[in-house]
C-alpha cells in the first residue's frame, strides 16, 4: 500500500482540521533530519501553488538538503506536511510579493510565531523592505537562487547572524544589495493541489524569461526584476516534455514573452504538447509591439481562448507620461489579426494622477473604436511604486473610471481605496505592517496618517527629490529613475 502511494506521488496535506489531496513529486527528496525551515505564503494553499516564487523556494530548499514544511493562511499555524507548529522550526521564510499581503503576514506571525527568526523575500519587499520590518527580522533582496545556498550554510553551521549580515539582506540596522541569478535549468518538479482547484486550473509553471527590457515608467516588475534574462530553449523544452497528467496546462511565466528570442519555437513546442498529450498552453499578457501573425496563430493553436494586451493608453501625451502606450493604428492591426485567429481580447488600460474625465473618455472612445464595446477591459489607476520613475507621482484620488464603465460591456476596475492603500504601504518610510486592516482601506490610511506613520498630504502630491530611504539599498539605477520621473512630471504639468 505504502509503495503504491509513493509511486503515485499523491499525498494528503493538512489544512486546519481537514485534509486535501496533492500531487507532490518532491516530497520523496525532502530531508527528514537537520535544521528545519517553515515556508509561509500569505494566501490560501490553492493560490500558493500558483506562485512561481513559492514553488521555486520549496524546490530549492529541498534540493539543498534542508528540511522544509509549508504554511499558508488556511493552515492554522501548522504545516501542510505533518501538522508541525510554526514555532518548531529554526527559521521562517516568507514569500512576499504584494503589499496587500502584508497584513496577512503580520497577523499570521503574531498569532503563531513564538520567537523564531523570520526572513521575507519577493518582489514588493525587494522594492521597499521597510514597511514589513516590524513583522520580520530581515528581508532578502533579489532572486532566491543565490540566497538558498547561503541559507543552507547558515542553518547547518548554526550561524544565522552571519546570514543576516550578508550583503543581500536588509535589517533595521543595515541596507542591502539585490542579487541577480543567471537562469539555469527550469523548475522540473512542482506540487499541485488535486482536490481543490487552483485559480488558473491545474497548471505547471514554466518560467521562460525573467526581468524585462522595457522601461515603462510605472512598472514595478519591469524595474525591480532587471536585467532581462532568457532561459535556453533546450532547457525549457526538456522540462515541458516531461509534464504529464495530473497537470492539464502549461502556464508560461514571462514578463515579456514577445522578447524571448525563441518565442516561436517555444510556442511550437506547446502546440506539440497539446497535440500529443492534450495539455494546453497558457501565456501571459504580451506587449502589443512584439506580436506578429505567427505568434498570434500559435497562441490560438496552444488552446488559449483569450489574448491579454496592455496598451495602457492610446493618447500620445499619456503614453509619454507612462513610458508606454500605442497608436490606434498599431493596436488595430494587432486586434484584426487576433480576431482573424478567433481569439478574444482582454485589454488593460491605465488612468494617470488627476486625469480629467474628458481625457479618460477620449481614451475609452479610442479603445472602443479598435476593440469594440464587447471587449473585456480592465482599468487601473497608476499606483506609484518604489524604484520606478513614477514612484514620485501622487497616489490615486478621484479616479475617472466612469467613461470606461459607460462605454464597455465588461469592465473590471481596480478599486481606488485598495490602490491608495497599496501605494501608501509600498512607499512607506517606516514599518507599518502591524497597523494594516485590509477590510477598511480608507480608515487604515487615516489611522496611519494620524499616528504619523505616513503623510497622506505628501503622498497625494508630487515628491520629486528621489531621496527616499528605500533608494539607499542597491536595487536599480537611481539616476535613471530620477531622470525619467522628472521628465514625466514635466509632461504631466503640460497636459493636466
Ligand atoms: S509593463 Fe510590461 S513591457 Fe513594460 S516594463 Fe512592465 S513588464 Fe515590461
Amino acid at each position: 500500500m505504502k509503495k503504491a502511494k509513493r509511486a503515485s506521488k499523491v499525498r494528503k496535506v493538512r489544512l486546519c482540521d481537514k485534509y486535501e489531496l496533492e500531487y507532490n513529486p518532491l516530497m520523496d527528496y525532502m530531508s527528514k533530519r537537520g535544521p528545519g525551515v517553515a515556508l509561509f505564503f500569505p494566501a490560501p494553499y490553492k493560490v500558493a501553488a500558483q506562485s512561481l516564487g513559492y514553488q521555486l523556494l520549496y524546490a530549492l530548499l529541498i534540493a539543498n538538503g534542508i528540511r522544509v514544511e509549508r504554511f499558508t493562511t488556511d493552515s492554522c499555524g501548522r504545516s501542510l506536511e505533518r501538522g508541525t507548529p510554526l514555532h518548531k522550526f529554526d527559521l521562517i521564510l516568507v514569500s512576499a510579493s504584494f503589499e496587500l499581503d502584508y497584513p496577512h503576514i503580520a497577523s499570521y506571525l503574531e498569532k503563531y510565531n513564538k520567537g523564531v527568526k523570520v526572513i521575507a523575500g519577493g518582489l514588493s519587499v525587494t522594492a521597499n523592505p521597510i514597511p514589513i520590518l516590524d513583522s520580520v527580522d530581515a528581508v532578502v533582496l533579489g532572486d532566491a537562487e543565490p540566497f538558498v545556498p547561503k541559507l543552507r550554510d547558515a542553518l547547518f553551521s548554526g550561524d544565522l547572524e552571519a546570514l543576516l549580515s550578508s550583503e543581500s539582506v536588509v535589517t533595521k540596522e543595515k541596507c542591502g544589495k539585490k542579487e541577480v541569478a543567471e537562469l539555469g535549468p527550469a523548475l522540473a518538479k512542482e506540487f499541485l493541489p488535486l482536490s481543490v482547484e487552483p485559480p488558473w486550473g491545474k497548471g505547471f509553471l514554466v518560467e521562460v524569461t525573467r526581468g524585462c527590457k522595457w522601461f515603462c515608467k510605472f512598472c514595478l516588475e519591469g524595474w525591480v526584476n532587471k536585467p532581462f534574462r532568457e532561459r535556453d530553449l533546450e532547457t525549457v523544452k526538456e522540462v515541458i516534455r516531461q509534464v504529464n497528467k495530473p497537470f492539464e496546462k502549461i502556464i508560461t511565466i514571462s514578463l515579456s514573452l514577445g522578447d524571448y528570442r525563441k518565442v516561436k519555437e517555444y510556442l511550437e513546442e506547446l502546440v506539440r504538447l497539446k497535440e500529443e498529450k492534450g495539455i494546453i498552453g497558457s501565456i501571459p499578457s504580451i506587449r502589443v509591439d512584439t506580436l506578429n501573425e505567427d505568434i498570434i496563430e500559435l497562441v490560438s493553436m496552444i488552446g488559449q481562448k483569450t489574448l491579454t494586451l496592455a496598451p495602457e493608453t492610446l493618447i500620445p501625451e499619456k503614453a509619454s507620461f507612462l513610458g508606454k502606450g500605442f497608436s490606434q493604428e498599431i493596436l488595430k492591426s494587432v486586434i484584426d489579426t487576433v480576431r482573424k485567429h478567433k481569439l478574444k481580447v482582454k485589454a488593460y488600460m491605465m488612468l494617470i494622477p488627476s486625469e480629467r474625465e474628458e481625457m479618460a473618455a477620449e481614451d475609452a472612445e479610442r479603445l472602443k473604436e479598435v476593440v469594440g464595446k464587447d471587449a473585456h477591459v480592465s482599468v487601473n489607476p497608476l499606483i506609484p511604486k518604489p524604484w520606478t520613475p513614477l514612484q514620485s507621482a501622487p497616489i490615486p484620488k478621484g479616479v475617472p473610471f466612469k467613461p470606461f464603465l459607460e462605454k464597455f460591456k465588461y469592465v473590471d476596475v481596480y478599486p481606488e481605496s485598495w490602490a491608495r492603500l497599496q501605494a501608501a504601504i509600498s512607499l512607506a518610510k517606516v514599518p507599518v505592517s502591524k497597523y494594516l486592516n485590509i477590510k477598511k482601506p480608507e480608515e487604515t490610511l487615516i489611522e496611519l496618517n494620524s499616528k504619523g506613520l505616513i503623510n497622506l498630504k505628501d503622498l497625494e502630491s508630487w515628491r520629486l527629490d528621489y531621496d527616499e530611504p528605500w533608494l539607499y539599498n542597491e536595487v536599480g539605477d537611481r539616476g535613471l529613475i530620477a531622470k525619467l520621473g522628472l521628465e514625466s512630471y514635466e509632461v504631466w504639468k503640460s497636459i493636466l
